[in-house]
């Protein structure tokens, strides 16, 4: 997604990139400075994590490393652009089987008339030689057709081949654009998406729709304690455990960085709850260890904020009603989930 800041925004977010970047000698490249005014903008977590990370870690940023940075983060391998050009070339093919069709069309109109003409002379041969002559011509004529029609199979099938193929990379390459790379599940911008079509879905079938926001609790200590890496195998179990638990039609997702959320169509919110503690649960019972070594690092705890739609209400007033509740459940000491009615007690107080 292309991000357009305002002018003094944007003088900003540059001024930090190329302090930061004559801080720690980087080439002042366009490459570069893109890498580096994003981390200031702060707008790509897992870019600022990896950037962090590097700088926690006080290694240089050696040629090898601003190129795997690029590489990783820059818009080159955007999903969308891959889209865009998948269907593009799922375009061309189309339109050489058009082109194919148009030649056949020209082909069998010639081959009609030469027929009729052949025909004319066959009725009319006044001796055998003209009869022969006139068979002869029609016999090579229909072989030329029908060797016409057989390459007119051949670039056919290829062609439909070629748009089968073309097809399921374009499926491939969509449903790429909508995962989390790193557990699996959903992102945000299919987060997004699904949110919306559920809400909408919810108002036309006059039916019940609730939201879990979920979030890491002392994720940064963790990472600190272990390491980005141990991290990241947290991230993905968390993300599978709400796969496993969100069964039906609860759509789990990663919302942001150590954010999670689950979109629960049809389900009212004592429903959300039961779902929320579930996941809360699983979590909580899961000790972390190292596969190799059996190290063991404990366990990790969640704090889950529970809300439920409100027919009418624009979806950024439920995201936001899901985060207080997060945020509650936060205040009231984590690893627990927390409600509106939670929230409207501390409102009553
Ligand atoms: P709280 O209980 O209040 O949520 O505390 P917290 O430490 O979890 O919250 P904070 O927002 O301070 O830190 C979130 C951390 O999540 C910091 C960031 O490094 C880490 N994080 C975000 N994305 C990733 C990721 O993709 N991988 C790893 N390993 N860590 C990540
Ligand atoms: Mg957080
Ligand atoms: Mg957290």
């Amino acid at each position: 997604m292309q991000h357009v800041d305002g002018p003094s925004q944007a003088k900003e977010y540059a001024d930090t990139a190329l302090d930061l970047m004559e801080q720690h000698e980087i080439p002042t490249t366009p490459r570069n400075f893109d890498i580096w005014y994003t981390y200031a903008s702060g707008r790509d977590e897992e870019l600022n994590a990896s950037i962090d990370l590097i700088l926690s870690n006080n290694q240089p940023f050696t040629q090898d490393q601003n190129a795997a940075l690029a590489a990783q983060f820059l818009s080159s391998g955007d999903p969308a652009t891959a889209v865009h050009d998948t269907s593009r070339k799922i375009e061309e093919s189309v339109s050489t089987v058009l082109g194919f069709m148009s030649e056949a069309t020209d082909g069998a109109a010639t081959y009609g008339e030469s027929l009729e003409s052949n025909l004319g002379a066959m009725a009319n041969a006044e001796n055998l030689d003209s009869l022969r002559r006139a068979v002869e011509t029609l016999v090579a004529d229909t072989k030329g057709m029908a060797a016409q029609n057989s390459l007119l199979r051949d670039r056919l099938a290829d062609s439909s081949n070629e748009i089968q193929t073309l097809r399921e990379h374009l499926e491939s390459v969509q449903q790429e654009a909508m995962t989390d790379a790193l557990t699996g599940i959903a992102n945000r911008k299919s987060f997004d998406a699904t949110l919306l079509h559920e809400a909408e879905h919810a108002l036309e079938k006059g039916s019940h729709l609730s939201l879990l926001l979920g979030d890491i609790d002392h994720f940064k200590r963790f990472n600190d304690t272990y390491g980005h890496q141990v991290g990241d195998q947290v991230l993905k179990l968390v993300g599978m455990i709400l796969k496993q638990s969100a069964t039906g039609s609860a759509k789990p997702a990663r919302y942001g960085g150590e954010e999670f959320a689950i979109v629960m169509p049809r389900a009212d919110l004592s429903q959300a709850v039961t779902l929320a503690e579930t996941v809360r649960t699983t979590v909580a019972s899961k000790r972390i260890r190292k596969k190799s070594t059996g190290e063991d690092f404990g366990n990790i705890t969640m704090s889950i904020g529970a809300a439920q739609f409100k027919p009418g209400e624009p979806i950024a007033d439920l995201i936001q009603r899901a985060d207080e509740c997060l945020y509650h459940a936060k205040n009231a000491g984590r690893n627990q989930v927390a409600t509106e009615h939670e929230l409207q007690a501390v409102a009553s107080d």
